[in-house]
């Protein structure tokens, strides 16, 4: 399988579409996922270019974890949160559906269950809420 320069996240990295933006640095972008699991549903994604997790350079993932580790931390504390999960599906047959790598972070309260993968969009000012409420967060 190869790299679609088309797909929406590549996009997002250039511009091209917005996105609700928690972080970026020279290697990675973490921004919120439009059709939200939970309160404070983020994806954290590396610049450079990769279907998922199998053809993604180790070097890229060794610069991706700390910023997953740091947006989750951020998350958890702005949503409240009594811990988080992290997802990161790989094809179609695993429910990707965006084929640029990505890694979800999910704050969860206790009891609360995820809402469906890829369901309903959000409202845009409470998904830039919830960005503006991390990004507070972020050390
Ligand atoms: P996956 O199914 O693991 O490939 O996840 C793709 C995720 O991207 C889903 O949770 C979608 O809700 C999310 N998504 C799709 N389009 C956008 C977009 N334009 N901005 C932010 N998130 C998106």
């Amino acid at each position: 399988m190869t790299y679609d320069s088309n797909n929406i996240f590549a996009k997002i990295l250039r511009g091209e579409i917005p996105s609700h933006k928690i972080y970026e640095d020279e290697h990675t972008l973490a921004f919120m996922d439009v059709m939200p699991q939970c309160d404070g549903h983020c994806l954290v994604i590396p610049k450079a270019p990769s279907r998922g997790l199998l053809d993604t350079d180790p070097a890229v993932l060794a610069l991706v974890m700390p910023v997953v580790q740091k947006v989750a931390k951020a998350a958890v504390a702005a949503m409240g949160a009594d811990g988080f999960q992290l997802r990161q599906y790989n094809e179609a047959a695993a429910g990707q559906t965006v084929f640029h790598l990505h890694f979800h972070i999910f704050p969860m309260k206790e009891g609360v269950p995820l809402r469906g993968h890829v369901g309903k969009m959000a409202d845009h000012e409470v998904l830039a809420e919830q960005a503006k409420a991390i990004k507070v967060h972020l050390t």
